[in-house]
């Protein structure tokens, strides 16, 4: 199906030189976690700490976002008996990996006019907790969903008041630049995806930001056996490489030199990547725009244009969103969901009978009726108006407004 469509819905943009980045260390002779994945997470660091409001961030690598949301939970005090505040409208494994950790997830809607979590639902949440004492919060995450920045002002705020960390998971939000610094830096932890479709990418990979040097040092030891040393300082320096200390019981969460080379020269490229996808974005809503169907999605300061969400108005057509996505398909659009809900999962619900669509209705409202059009950076004008005259032709011909 994928290699017939006319428009992938994403595709990683590789050059010759990531190829030959990573050539260079398959013939080094040093594959793992080494001196190059070190270089990665400096130049990681000193670009989220290049914006004018600079967080003043140090980088772990990790081999995905979700060993990095677990480490950086876990250095967090999520654990056994506590409870986070998280979105129902989110990928998986934002939530599991609270549970992973033995803790409990509260989920709060997103907001009215766009993806993410409402800052003013946290709030009522956390009044409402002081009177009945019924969760033991220790952490709020927020998701900054297609590249758009969460309220974080406003949860910083409210971090502060109920002593509560803020974890971000920042999958979709490299590069979102706001005025607090780029979005992964503004909480207690920030992690990154470098999963394949991701705006970075080396294959399979993350990235977790944080500041505070008790919290790096505890993920840092988590994210390699519970080791007090790691391997390439095993083998580096005069100390016996065999001698080191097991202090908890780790992890095995480290990203292999191999990956770390294609994210150095493909963090390189990051204003290529965003303002092609920018340019496809702006595209997508000056003609999108001109169709009363469709709703084009919400935009923020520093959006950083990583999915491009688009919503049907489902009383003007006859269709609703599972057909239209059908036909697109059948147009040859590759097409995508972020994302079904997690009070729609089997599992989810059994956990709380809270969990249902009807107490979270925004992001229902949002679900039945968004779709992922095709957003990369090496898609083609052409590319984009022929997903653009596909979504005109099925709406009109399911018109019924
Ligand atoms: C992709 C994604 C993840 C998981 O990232 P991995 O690197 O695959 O673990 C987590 N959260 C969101 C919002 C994502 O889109």
């Amino acid at each position: 199906m994928s290699t017939e469509l006319k428009v992938p819905f994403s595709k990683p943009s590789i050059s010759e030189e990531e190829e030959k980045a990573v050539l260079d260390v398959i013939r080094s002779g040093w594959l793992t976690t080494g001196n190059v994945t070190l270089e990665f997470e400096k130049e990681f660091s000193n670009f989220m700490n290049s914006s004018v409001v600079n967080n003043n961030v140090q980088s772990l690598a990790v081999n995905s976002n979700t060993s990095g949301m677990i480490l950086a939970m876990h250095a967090c005090g999520v654990k056994a008996g506590t409870h986070v505040i998280t979105t129902p409208y989110t990928f998986v494994s934002t939530a599991a990996c609270a549970k992973h950790l033995g803790a409990d997830v509260v989920f709060c809607d997103i907001e009215k006019d766009s993806y993410n979590i409402d800052a003013d639902k946290i709030q009522e949440i956390l009044e409402k907790n002081e009177k009945t004492h019924k969760y033991n919060f220790t952490a709020i995450v927020p998701v900054h969903i297609a590249g758009t920045v969460c309220n974080m002002k406003k949860i910083m705020e409210l971090a502060k008041k109920y002593n509560l960390k803020v974890i971000e998971d920042a999958a979709h939000s490299f590069p979102s630049l706001t005025d607090m610094g780029y979005a992964g830096t503004i909480g207690d932890a920030g992690v990154f995806s470098f999963y394949a479709t991701k705006p970075l990418t080396t294959a399979e990979g993350g990235m977790i930001c944080a500041k505070e040097p008790a919290l790096i040092k505890n993920m840092q030891m988590m994210r390699l056996h519970g080791m007090d040393r790691t391997t390439w300082d095993r083998y580096t320096s005069p100390k016996a490489s065999w001698m080191y200390d097991i202090i908890a019981p780790g992890y095995k969460f480290n990203l292999p030199d191999i990956l770390s080379a294609l994210g150095r020269v493909q963090l390189k490229r990051t204003q290529e990547f965003y303002e092609k996808r920018k340019h496809i974005a702006e595209i997508y809503n000056r003609e999108f725009s001109k169709l009363d169907f469709v709703e084009i999605p919400p935009d923020c300061q520093g959006n950083a244009w990583h999915l491009y969400l688009l919503r049907l108005k489902l009383d003007k057509l006859k269709i609703d969103r599972d057909d239209f996505s059908k036909q697109l398909q059948t147009c040859g659009i590759g097409i995508s969901m972020h994302f079904i809900p997690l009070f729609h999962f089997s599992y989810w619900q059994g956990l709380d009978s809270s969990f249902t669509k009807e107490n979270y209705p925004n992001a229902e409202d949002h679900f039945i009726r968004t779709i992922s059009m095709p957003l990369w950076p090496d898609m083609t004008e052409e590319m984009a108006y022929m997903t653009i005259d596909a979504v005109k032709q099925i709406g009109m011909e399911n018109y019924a407004g």
